[in-house]
């Protein structure tokens, strides 16, 4: 990540969508194979294709040559299920939420077209209206719910069978399964056909959100593939095996959002918000992804895929020489110790942060733990997952962080177990996240606490709280950890003296400002740069549309992250950086200079970051600092960092 080069250049509009395979969350139509690949096939054996390139936002460094893997939603399979009279209203109820849930992804996605060439909107504008209308108090919701009611089935099979009801209806007895037809017209048959494959198409909207189906499937990854798609979500991301994937790009996200973090961690080259590029990679295509310059290349003519390779050998020469630095000390040049930790999001990236050299963990983000199943974990797993992982670091510190869900996390299990709402008219940005969520959710918060207290017992923990705006929210966690730490002991359970620290994430401008209230009551404090970006800048962090807006170098940003830093360390508590900007070395000086001491980022980060910690001292740091702080305009603030010499500086 270097937000201080200039961005690539990216063209506003977007690429005329195939209604149906576009947002994230959203499937790509039924029966659309397991590892069908991105895009129409490949053209005859001998038409080579010509090179292609699309520029996106580069989020995970790296250069990776491969062939082309699409993957697709994994086809929806729903069985046929009667149910009691009984239950036919809670099953209602959940007919109306997919409905809602279906129809806000609509709006968004109808939203998105605004962006669109004129011919594009006209073309696909209509369609996603009608989408919407039918999903509104049309003749098809009122027969999915009389389905439910009186035929007494669930609301799968109540969408299906209205859907069909409606489809074959459109379609007629001659055009139907069975018939041919001899009264149409070709194209008034094909025009039916269309017709009925979009009621169709809604119906499985509906139930891929009643079942919350998860999004793709990976499993059939070819060893050194290039993964390309339209979009990832976090959850996908989550599901990837580094060692089978060379690289990955896609058509939507964002620099900082989820999906990203989880790339970077994964340490795979990765290029998102390439325009265009879905609907252009077919199998068979050689793929090249340029995950520091942001581009992604398409059947690379020869000149270019051999300037690719040598890429690649610089870069794994780079790695190794930054190998080097794995056993020096975080130091800088006049001997202030830094401490450098490593960002966690899933465990297979435990030898990543071994090879990094990484003093423990800074941000344990527990939503894997929940992510990719159909239910709940229970203590024994938490405490098992959290035990690994302490064990593995041997001593050195592990921050957990409790369930930080968002809406754009998607976790099946939560929404599975009705703990999480939808937002189809709200802005889930603002609504139940983080620890909002847990306070009215104190099970879910409860059985976290007790896991994280359990396995504290195999290294030292501190348990961090996300999404904190209020120092009640400080205090009511403390209250529900007190009442886990007593129920624990008259279980007769060990747990460590001292209890671990209770800190909280400052993440929203709400925290920051009132960080000196807040420092009093917290242990300690992490300040999370991603989303106090994207909160103080009023722009999403994975929207690719706006990605040159969310700049967290934006000067509200900094004195927002400088009021923190100072807050906390007036009462002497211990604070730390653990977003994205903890990552780029470029953005170390400026940290150090504001009293900073501490970072978590992800792994592979790491050792550029010491680099560039040795390479200065704290005196021209503070002076540097001082100088950007006194800054308004944010390309002033890019250049200001970008040219910062730590020789000349001092
Ligand atoms: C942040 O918001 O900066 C942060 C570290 O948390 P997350 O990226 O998980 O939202
Ligand atoms: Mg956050």
């Amino acid at each position: 990540m270097n937000r201080t080069d200039p961005p690539a250049p990216r063209p506003r509009s977007r690429a005329p969508a195939r209604v149906g395979e576009k947002a994230a969350g959203e499937e790509a139509g039924q029966g659309a194979g397991q590892q069908a690949a991105a895009g129409p096939p490949a053209p005859p054996d001998g038409a080579a294709r010509a090179e292609q390139v699309f520029a996106g936002i580069a989020v995970s460094e790296g250069i990776g040559i491969g062939p082309v893997f699409g993957a697709a939603e994994p086809p929806l399979q729903t069985k046929r299920r009667k149910i009691q009279a009984a239950d036919a209203e809670a099953e209602r109820n959940r007919l109306e939420r997919a409905i809602a849930k279906s129809r806000h992804q609509l709006t968004k996605l109808r939203g998105r077209l605004a962006v669109l060439p004129e011919e594009s909107q006209a073309e696909i504008g209509p369609l996603i209206d009608a989408y919407g209308q039918m999903l509104g108090s049309s003749r098809l919701t009122q027969d999915m719910r009389a389905r439910i009611s009186n035929g007494l089935v669930s609301a799968e099979t109540a969408v299906f069978d209205a859907c069909e009801a409606i489809a074959q209806a459109i379609l007629g007895p001659e055009d139907g399964p069975n018939g041919e037809d001899g009264n149409h017209s070709k194209e008034e048959r094909a025009s039916r056909r269309r017709r009925a494959e979009e009621v169709r198409e809604i119906g499985r909207r509906v139930r891929r959100n009643l079942m919350n189906q998860p999004f793709r499937s990976f499993t059939n990854l070819p060893a050194g593939a290039v993964l390309i798609c339209e979009s990832l979500r976090p959850a996908d991301a989550a599901l990837l095996d580094p060692s089978r994937l060379v690289g990955v790009a896609t058509d939507e996200g964002g620099l900082e959002g989820h999906t990203a973090i989880m790339l970077r961690a994964l340490g795979v080259p990765a290029v998102l918000g390439a325009n265009g590029l879905g609907e252009a990679a077919r199998p068979g295509d050689i793929a090249i992804v340029d995950g520091r310059g942001g581009k992604v290349v398409l059947n690379p003519a020869p000149a270019t895929l051999a300037a690719a390779r040598r890429g690649v050998t610089a870069y794994a020469r780079e790695r190794q020489r930054l190998a080097r630095l794995r056993r020096l000390p975080a130091e800088t040049g006049c001997g202030q110790r830094v401490e450098l930790q490593a960002n966690l999001e899933i465990p297979a990236e435990l030898p990543l942060i071994a090879q990094a050299g990484a003093q423990g963990i800074g941000l344990l983000r527990s939503e894997f733990l929940f992510m990719n199943r159909d239910s709940l974990p229970d203590e024994a797993a938490l405490v098992e997952t959290y035990r690994g992982i302490i064990e593995a670091m041997a001593g050195d510190p592990v921050t957990i962080r409790v369930l930080d869900w968002s809406s754009e996390k998607d976790i099946e299990a939560l929404g599975a177990a009705g703990l999480v709402p939808d937002y189809p008219d709200l802005n889930p940005a603002f609504g139940l996240r983080g620890i909002r969520l847990l306070l009215r959710r104190v099970d879910l918060f409860e059985l976290q606490l007790t896991a994280i207290l359990r396995a504290s017992m195999s290294g030292p923990v501190r348990i961090l709280l996300p999404m904190v705006t209020t120092v009640a929210e400080v205090r009511a966690a403390r209250e529900v950890l007190e009442r886990v730490v007593r129920r624990l002991r008259r279980r007769g359970e060990r747990l460590p003296e001292p209890l671990p620290a209770l800190g909280i994430m400052v993440e929203t401008p709400g925290a920051a400002l009132s960080a000196d209230a807040l420092a009093l009551e917290a242990d300690f404090f992490a300040i999370g740069t991603n989303d106090l970006a994207m909160y103080t800048l009023a722009v999403d962090r994975a929207d690719a549309d706006l990605a040159d807006l969310y700049d967290p170098l934006h000067p509200a940003v900094l004195r927002l992250v400088q009021f923190a830093t100072e807050a906390a360390l007036r009462v002497r508590k211990p604070v730390s950086v653990c977003g994205e900007m903890a990552g780029n070395p470029l953005l170390t000086p400026l940290l150090l200079g504001l009293g900073l001491r501490s970072f978590s980022m992800n792994a592979t980060s790491v050792p550029r970051v010491k680099q560039a910690v040795r390479g200065v001292e704290i005196d021209a740091c503070v002076r540097f600092a001082h100088t950007v702080m006194q800054q308004s305009d944010v390309q002033r603030i890019h250049d200001l960092i970008a040219r910062f010499d730590p020789g000349a500086a001092i």
